[in-house]
């Protein structure tokens, strides 16, 4: 490479820096959910929060046992993690473009803890807590 065309490349990523394996993971899992539901397109209108948790459930699995299969797919919980990652990566990309201060948020509860529940923005990512109103029994 000389000097000019080193400067063309600066600041531009190396793709091909990238171990290709996870690729084919991920084929593999798409190709089963493409089948399972039909639309290759159909992860897109799941929320992030699914993802995460899914991913969550995977490593989890994987943690406990590195050879493990996920029971319905028979495919490595780890290929399905990656997967998930995939999904969380593209959908992140979108979100940290959104602005906070600006979103008109659209909350979702996304966990509970003692006494409220926690609450995560789809659009933009931001999080709150809110706590329980308090049930009255009058009975
Ligand atoms: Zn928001």
């Amino acid at each position: 490479m000389n000097k000019q065309e080193a400067k063309a490349d600066a600041g531009k990523l190396e793709i091909s820096l990238t171990p290709v394996q996870i690729v084919r993971d991920i084929a593999e899992v798409r190709m089963y959910g493409t089948k399972k539901y039909g639309d290759p397109d159909n992860w897109k209108r799941v929320e992030l929060q699914r993802y995460i948790n899914a991913m969550l459930r995977h490593t989890l699995a994987f943690w406990e046992d590195p050879y493990s299969v996920d029971e319905e797919s028979g495919i490595p919980h780890y290929k399905h993690a990656e997967c998930n990652w995939a999904f969380i990566s593209e959908m992140m990309k979108e979100k940290v473009e959104a602005d906070p201060q600006t979103c008109k948020h659209e909350w979702v509860c996304t966990g509970a803890f003692n006494g409220g529940f926690r609450y995560t923005c789809t659009k933009c990512f931001g999080t709150k807590s809110e706590m329980a109103k308090e049930i009255k029994n009058d009975g």
